[in-house]
């Protein structure tokens, strides 16, 4: 059995599964190594509470890579407007698909769904799946990288790829350095049955407190992101779920009418994470591995799948003789992601502080800051196209 590879990425999550797919029939040999075995989403009418709002870049990304065409189209919400709300009643900003010349500003998919889709579409391809898996050691070479897996099999590859998360042991493991700020704050998801249509229409809140942001699901359906401070998040958490519905109906002045809980809530902790490089000789990093921001824009796996389409890029370019690992070409993946990841995570930490904060003339800047914005149509577009990449 072959045990060298061109590529070996290491965590098949959504970003992890997009690079492969996006290597296919590129000529070079990959491998990927996943822990968690991967398994079918529920038949039936189980929503799952952990969405993603997709750019409609990422999903020309998901459909070149054959994803998008397995999603059953009855999972998929289509957003066509958007609606955010400041702290002061009056503080508004709509933005419309219609307005920017778009079919829509953005897809509402479940994170199992896509998976799943990703997954059976690199069954498709020449890949050696190693799951579940783990890996046990780790050392770069000059020419490769010699990776040991915990059943005792040695693997090699020109190129490692990091795509084990926020949490990415591969990243500690290279010694590449993070700095995190914990922004105390639980990102609470759950799912709702409305008694009113969202009309295809994303609403979004920014508090004193946190960040609420419904999300149309198919049918009357609204899926809730709610970024909010540790303690009042765990309180929300323990809530019985009719307190809870009526707590967001009340939080989000009921624009979609009485609510009913349909998916139990669950906390993601929130920080920033910044990381040094993107890439070492042999390695490069993608998705949460190399950035993690907070997600109040909804934008954390859109820059993923950005990353995924710039290395395949990148590793396509290299030329018929050209060592995928070489750490010149790899520099010049981690220059075409830095703007891109960079300008996400100022724009995200600038808006969490800015609206995070209790003081006056902040408060009057930021709310006035929304309805401006909300009177230049040519910043509202620039806004719109740059969101939808
Ligand atoms: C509340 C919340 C809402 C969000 N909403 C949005 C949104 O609307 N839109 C959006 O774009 N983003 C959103 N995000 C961000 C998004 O969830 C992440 O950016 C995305 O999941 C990152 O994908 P990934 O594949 O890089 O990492 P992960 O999803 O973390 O996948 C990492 C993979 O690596 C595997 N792994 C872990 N350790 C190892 C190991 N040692 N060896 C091998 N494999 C390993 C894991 O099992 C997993 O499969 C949201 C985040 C939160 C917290």
């Amino acid at each position: 059995m072959r045990n060298s590879f061109d590529i070996v990425i290491i965590g098949g999550g959504l970003v992890g599964l997009s690079l492969a797919r996006s290597l296919a029939g590129s000529g070079l040999a990959l491998a990927l190594i996943e822990p968690r075995p991967s398994a079918p989403p529920p038949t039936g009418v189980n929503w799952e509470s952990r969405v993603y709002a997709l750019s409609p870049g990422s999903a020309a990304l998901l459909q070149s890579c054959g994803a998008w065409q397995r999603l059953p189209p009855e999972r998929i919400a289509r957003v066509e407007r958007m609606r955010v709300f400041g702290d002061d009643p009056g503080a508004r900003i709509e933005f419309s698909a219609y307005d920017a010349g778009l079919r829509e500003l953005a897809f509402i998919i479940e994170n199992n769904r896509l998976h799943h889709a990703l997954r059976e579409a690199v069954r498709e391809q020449e890949l050696r799946m190693h799951c579940p898996a783990g890996w046990s050691t780790l050392e770069f070479h000059e020419s490769h990288a010699a990776i040991g897996l915990e059943d005792g099999t040695a693997l090699t590859a020109r190129l490692v790829v990091g795509a084990d998360g926020a949490e990415s042991r591969v990243r500690k493991h290279a010694g590449i350095a993070v700095r995190a700020a914990d922004y105390r704050q639980l990102g609470v998801v759950a799912n709702f049955s409305c008694e009113k249509s969202h009309d295809d229409t994303a609403f979004q809140w920014f508090m004193r407190d946190g960040v609420l942001a419904l999300l149309p699901l198919p049918g009357r359906r609204a899926s809730m992101v709610w970024s909010i401070a540790e303690e009042r998040g765990r309180r929300l958490l323990a809530l019985p779920e009719p307190a809870l519905a009526d707590e967001v109906e009340a939080a989000s002045g009921g624009v979609l009418g009485a609510l009913q809980v349909i998916t139990s809530a669950r906390g993601f902790p929130l920080k920033l994470q910044r990381v040094t490089h993107f890439t070492r000789p042999r390695l490069a990093l993608v998705g949460d591995a190399a950035h993690n921001v907070h997600p109040l824009a909804g934008q954390g796996v859109n820059l993923g799948f950005r990353d995924a389409r710039a290395l395949s890029k990148v590793l396509g370019e290299r030329g018929p003789q050209g060592d995928c690992g070489d750490y010149a070409l790899l520099r010049r993946y981690e220059r075409a992601r830095r703007e891109d990841v960079l300008a996400m995570q100022a724009a995200t930490d600038g808006l969490q502080k800015l609206f995070n904060n209790d003081a006056v003339l902040l408060s009057r800047v930021r709310n006035l800051g929304l309805t401006l914005v909300d009177r230049l149509p040519w910043l509202k577009s620039f806004l719109v196209h740059h969101a939808v990449a």
